[in-house]
């Protein structure tokens, strides 16, 4: 099954049908149809696998899909198209580009979390690149999966772009086979295995993957803006967010206005009883219900800990003065539990983040902009969002990615087109001018290897249309000064001259 569909998409893609540009826009139209035709369809399909609100659907999944329709769709034909680049005095009248080209197969592998946008934005990158790509959701979020399945050949190429079902043993099965691209998004445990059987085939792989994302809290802050944003970036999707902030770390003197402001919002948000809120999620599954809850052993919560395992429901919880090296401080919590740890500053703060892996985002809470500065440049993780959480994810001008072990790649509008492309390095030259080449032929001499010397080493010359402009209206600019200096040269001589003859005229 898995194999025919690669074998089909193989043919498909050699058929060239994927690489005209009218064809990757009608495919990026129909993507948009399906996400308008059928949001209500898939608003339930998310309901019924981790209890999303539907007015949460809209907001954390498919506008973000839209934004990236619209904008491959506006820029297609810029991000297709040739780039020139800089030249040498060698190559002063050549061709010189970067032209982007299709991959070939990409194999798009998605989490349960987001299980439309982890697929969708891949594969609109995948399309808008001229690839065919193979869609792996993930059988965790099952509703979501089979809707998918359903719904994708009904709007798409069906041999260009088909929809593997299934779990680990057809994710393994289509992993033994050969692809141009491996997209995988999930935890690091598995994108090991991805990255493993890339290997095999020495293909390319974007791994989009999770981590412990820290929102350090100064004491310089409005508190109460910081944890509204901290506590709806913990909450939504019940925690089950890859740049969810994972953990808060604040001076101790701030630990307890802190929790005070987060108790406020989570009231303010999902009222006394978030079991009975329509806006509060599920745990996708029992598996993942008890490794949260056993997260938690050992701890008295300063706000939720209820639970009740017959609905995968965890209550928002809070747990402070959690000490660094504890388990909860170890593994990405990916659940609606949020530890405070303690730092005695800021400088502090750098230090804990520093020691650990890279995470997948950091959030800085902080009015001074020195600060900020400095916790941007003495940290790294893969992205940073100061004084809000996860908005960076939303700009897709940014590129989306983690570093070390929260991922390697990255995407989101033009950055997924040039993942999911092959920038083929162009150099076209004429058979003219051959005289300029000589020096490099053998039979090679001392003043021959001078020039070929001079040549390679000439520095690289800025041939952008801009450069030219405004060589051009240097130039006109110039000349312009030139021919006024010589008309007043020319006036100025033959005043003289009148001048002269008046003079001889008087005498
Ligand atoms: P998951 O269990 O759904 O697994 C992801 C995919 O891997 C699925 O399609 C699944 O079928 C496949 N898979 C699972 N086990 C496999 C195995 N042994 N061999 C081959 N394939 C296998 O998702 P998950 O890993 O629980 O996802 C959660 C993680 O994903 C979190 O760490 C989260 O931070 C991360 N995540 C990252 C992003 C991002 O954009 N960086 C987005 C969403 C989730």
């Amino acid at each position: 099954m898995e194999r025919q569909a690669v074998q089909r998409a193989k043919e498909a893609f050699q058929t060239g049908r994927s690489r005209p540009l009218e064809f990757r826009l009608q495919q990026l139209n129909a993507l948009q149809r399906m996400i308008t035709e059928k949001e209500t369809d898939i608003a339930a399909a998310l309901k019924q696998d981790i209890r999303r609100s539907q007015y949460d659907t809209p907001l954390l999944e498919l506008i973000g899909i839209e934004n990236e329709i619209k904008l491959a769709t506006e820029k297609l034909a810029k991000w297709a198209a040739r780039r020139p680049v800089e030249k040498t005095f060698l190559t002063i009248s050549d061709e010189v580009y970067v032209q982007p080209e299709p991959l070939g197969v990409v194999l798009i592998i998605g989490a349960w979390n987001y299980p439309w946008g982890v697929t969708l934005q891949p594969l609109i990158g995948a399309i808008a690149a001229g690839n065919a790509a193979v869609v792996k959701p993930s059988e965790l979020s099952e509703h979501s999966s089979r809707l998918l399945h359903i719904l994708l050949p009904r709007y798409l190429d069906t041999d260009l772009y088909p929809v593997v079902m299934g779990g680990v043993p057809e994710t393994q099965e289509l992993l033994s086979l050969r692809f141009d691209h491996i997209f995988y998004t999930g935890g690091g445990t598995v994108g090991k295995v991805v990255m493993k059987a890339a290997a095999h085939h020495l293909t390319p792989v974007t791994l989009e993957l999770g981590g412990k994302s820290p929102a350090y809290i100064d004491k310089n802050c409005n508190f109460r803006v910081a944890c509204r944003r901290i506590t709806w970036g913990k909450f939504t999707n019940c925690g089950q967010t890859c740049i969810a902030p994972d953990y808060i770390l604040c001076e101790p003197s701030i630990q307890g206005p802190v929790v005070d402001c987060i108790r406020q919002t989570l009231l303010e948000f999902y009222g006394p009883d978030p079991k009975s809120s329509p806006d509060y999620g599920r745990i996708i599954n029992q598996r993942h219900f008890t490794r949260i809850m056993s997260l938690m052993e050992g701890y008295t919560p300063v706000i939720g800990g209820q639970s009740d395992s017959s609905q995968c429901y965890i209550a928002p919880t809070v747990l402070k003065d959690v000490p660094p090296h504890s388990r909860l401080m170890q593994e990405e919590i990916f659940g609606p539990v949020l530890p405070i740890v303690t730092v005695s500053d800021m400088e502090d703060a750098i230090s804990f983040i520093n020691e650990r892996e890279k995470p997948l985002a950091l959030y800085i809470f902080c009015s001074d902009k020195k600060a900020i500065n400095k916790m941007i440049d003495e940290t790294t993780s893969g992205g940073v969002t100061v004084n809000d959480v996860m908005m960076h994810y939303t700009l897709n001008s940014l590129p989306f990615g983690g570093v070390g072990q929260s991922g390697m790649g990255r995407y989101h509008g033009k950055h997924t087109f040039d993942q999911l492309s092959h920038h083929k390095a162009c150099l076209v030259r004429s058979l003219a001018m051959e005289h300029v080449n000589l020096s490099r032929y053998p039979p090679q001499d001392r003043r021959r290897a001078r020039r070929v010397r001079m040549a390679l080493k000439s520095p690289l010359i800025d041939m952008s249309k801009r450069t030219l402009v405004w060589a051009v209206v240097a130039t006109v600019i110039g000349c312009g000064l030139f021919i006024t200096l010589m008309i007043i040269l020319l006036v100025a001589a033959g005043l003289n001259c009148t001048c002269w003859y008046w003079r001889g005229f008087y005498n």
